[in-house]
């Protein structure tokens, strides 16, 4: 007789939904005020950063909240004249 198949149990990070605060731009986690955030980032020849993502994810394990990072770039990017 074939065994009953058990239900694999959830992976720890899966328990609790993470919570989004997409569309808030913030410098700190509105969920736990860390200020750190997993983006996707590019260098250019001087290693200086050239490009990344304003949406990322808190890097703290136990939060992980999805963010939006306030735009970095200068008034002079923005001129519309
Ligand atoms: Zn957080």
């Amino acid at each position: 007789m074939p065994k009953h198949k058990k239900a694999k149990p959830q992976a720890k990070h899966d328990k609790e939904p993470r919570l989004s605060t997409r569309g808030i731009p913030s410098r700190v986690c509105v969920a736990c005020g860390g200020d750190t955030f997993k983006v996707l980032v590019r260098l250019d020849e001087d290693n200086k950063i050239g490009w990344w993502t304003l949406s990322g994810y808190c890097a703290r394990p136990d939060c992980g909240t999805a963010v939006t990072l306030p735009c970095p770039h200068t008034e002079d990017a923005h001129a519309d004249d």
